[in-house]
C-alpha cells in the first residue's frame, strides 16, 4: 500500500478537535505526507432561532467568523507544524466545502472526527457520514467518545 502523500483534517474547533488534529499529525509523521488543516464557516442561515426559519446571514459577521477561523487555525497551525499556506477556511456547509477542498488539492486522506456539534447522541455526525460516503480518497473517522478518550 503507497503512503498517503496529503492529509486534510478537518477542524471543527469543538472540544474534541484536538485529539483529531493529534491523530492527523501522528500519521502525517509516519506516512511523512503534507498536512493540511480546513474549517467550514457555515453560511446557512440559523434555522432554529426563534425569529423563525430564516435570518439573512450577514456579510461582516461572515468576516469576523472568517477572521476568528483563521486565527483558531494559526492556533492549531503553530501546534501541529502546519504552514500557513496549508490553513484553509472556506464559507459554506462543511460537507461540500471539506470534499470540495480534498478533490481541488488531491488530498488521499480526510481526517475527521466521528462527531462534532451535530452528532453527540449519534455513532457518526452528519459531517463525518456525508464525508465517508461521498469522499474520493481514504477517510479516517477518529472516534471520540465524551470522554474525550
Ligand atoms: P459533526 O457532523 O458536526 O458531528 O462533525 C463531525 C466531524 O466533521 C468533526 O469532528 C470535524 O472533523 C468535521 N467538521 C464538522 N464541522 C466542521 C467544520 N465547520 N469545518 C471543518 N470540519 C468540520
Amino acid at each position: 500500500m503507497e503512503a498517503y502523500q496529503h492529509i486534510l483534517l478537518a477542524a471543527d474547533f469543538t472540544a474534541h478537535c484536538d485529539r483529531v488534529a493529534r491523530r492527523a499529525a501522528d500519521l502525517a509523521g509516519i506516512y511523512q505526507s503534507k498536512l493540511s488543516v480546513c474549517h467550514a464557516v457555515d453560511s446557512l442561515p440559523i434555522a432554529e432561532s426563534v425569529y423563525g426559519p430564516i435570518i439573512p446571514f450577514d456579510g461582516d459577521l461572515t468576516a469576523e467568523l472568517v477572521a476568528a477561523a483563521e486565527k483558531q487555525l494559526a492556533i492549531l497551525g503553530a501546534t501541529y507544524g502546519i504552514p500557513e499556506d496549508r490553513q484553509w477556511v472556506v464559507i459554506g456547509s462543511p460537507k461540500t466545502e471539506i470534499l470540495l477542498l480534498a478533490e481541488e488539492h488531491k488530498t488521499d486522506l480526510i481526517v475527521v472526527g466521528s462527531h462534532g456539534r451535530h452528532g453527540l447522541g449519534l455513532l457518526l455526525g452528519s459531517t463525518a457520514s456525508s464525508i465517508l460516503h461521498h469522499a474520493k480518497c481514504d477517510v479516517m473517522a477518529v472516534r471520540l467518545t465524551d470522554a474525550g478518550k
